[in-house]
């Protein structure tokens, strides 16, 4: 067990006045107990002139130890995340906490209601809005709202990721090479202790927008995740989401209970460089040629893509550039030029 308070906390943060913003929450997050309530913001439209959304939101919170924010549904089509995190709400007994846990499964709410990785309202993503803006679009206003009110308050945050009706992935959770390798280390020990089939490394070559990069550089524990995909859930890839997000709890010491296993260790694993992704070039008819959760070798082929228009045309052959995991793919049957197909991961 680790206190992680004992790094990041900060004990002056609630005297901080967090900047206004046009959200206000239904529920107090300070008081002990449990209480499901939502985030309200006022969106006027079409069908509702004086509408507003309400995003679904909840805490638990007993005696005293970190706080912990755990979110879904930052893209709307994915779904182990969102489940898992409701059933921790509506299952956990209160006295089996010590500390604060805040709920936040479906961040953008407007994305999750129509199933989509974007917001139908501002087609805002959701993880390139981060740390949003406070007179902003929709998906901006919540970004900014849980950078400056609710990661604020959080020692550690979790964003549970799947693959959505695009991607499908190896289970896994993933944390980030970072300038504090100290909190590196603490990062990579939480998400080993998900207990998913992999633990990643990754080096993020971008993190412009993304909330991952605002947890960590307030030097708070950040651990993410991809639970499969193909825009559904799975009994497997559920269950991997649910013993997951309660051991990272037990991890920290918010959960009562000892961590509990996988079904087999998790396999460390690291994506080094852009030489682990395959891009299509091409548009056409997506053949795999490899499934995921095989091992490739460099050279290796791992997709043809036929043309559509023509059917004699030789298809072409997309191959590996490494040893390595296949651990992410293409889902659609279709691909188009600049799609993904493929990623590897190595052995950390
Ligand atoms: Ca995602």
């Amino acid at each position: 067990m680790i206190d992680p308070t004992a790094e990041c906390g900060h004990p002056h943060r609630m005297t901080e006045t967090p900047p206004a913003s046009k959200i206000s929450p239904s529920i107090d997050f300070d008081a002990p107990g449990k209480r499901w309530g939502a985030l309200v913001l006022a969106h006027s439209r079409d069908d509702s002139a004086w509408g507003s959304i309400r995003i679904p939101i909840g805490v638990i919170k007993n005696g005293t130890g970190p706080t912990a924010l755990l979110i879904a549904g930052n893209h709307g089509d994915e779904y182990e995340g969102q489940i898992a995190l409701r059933r921790l709400m509506n299952e956990t007994p209160v006295e089996d906490v010590s500390g604060t846990i805040i709920v936040l499964p479906g961040m953008n709410f407007p994305a999750v209601r129509t199933g989509t990785r974007c917001s139908p309202i501002d087609g805002g993503n959701m993880n390139r809005a981060f740390p949003g803006r406070a007179d902003g679009t929709i998906t901006q206003i919540i970004a900014h709202y849980v950078t400056h009110h609710l990661v604020s308050r959080a020692d550690l945050v979790l964003d549970l990721h799947s693959g959505g009706k695009t991607l499908d992935f190896v289970p896994f959770a993933a944390t980030h090479r970072l300038p504090d390798t100290a909190l590196a280390d603490r990062a990579r020990a939480a998400a080993q202790a998900f207990g998913a089939p992999v633990g990643l490394v990754m080096l993020e070559l971008d993190d412009t927008g993304m909330l991952d990069g605002v947890v960590e550089r307030a030097g708070k524990l950040f651990v993410t995740t991809e639970l499969a995909g193909a825009g559904s859930s799975t009994a497997s890839s559920n269950r991997i989401a649910w013993r997951g997000v309660r051991n990272v709890l037990r991890h920290v010491g918010i959960l009562a209970g000892e961590v509990e296993p996988g079904e087999a260790p998790t396999r460390m694993m690291d994506m080094p460089d852009a030489s682990c992704f395959v891009t299509s070039e091409h548009a056409g008819i997506h053949e795999p040629l490899v499934d995921l959760g095989e091992e490739v070798l460099a050279g290796q082929p791992v997709a043809r893509i036929h043309f559509l228009e023509e059917p004699g045309r030789e298809p072409v052959v997309y191959h590996s550039e490494r040893d390595g995991l296949l651990i992410g793919r293409h889902i659609p049957g279709l691909v188009k030029t600049g799609d993904f197909l493929i990623s590897v991961a190595v052995d950390l």
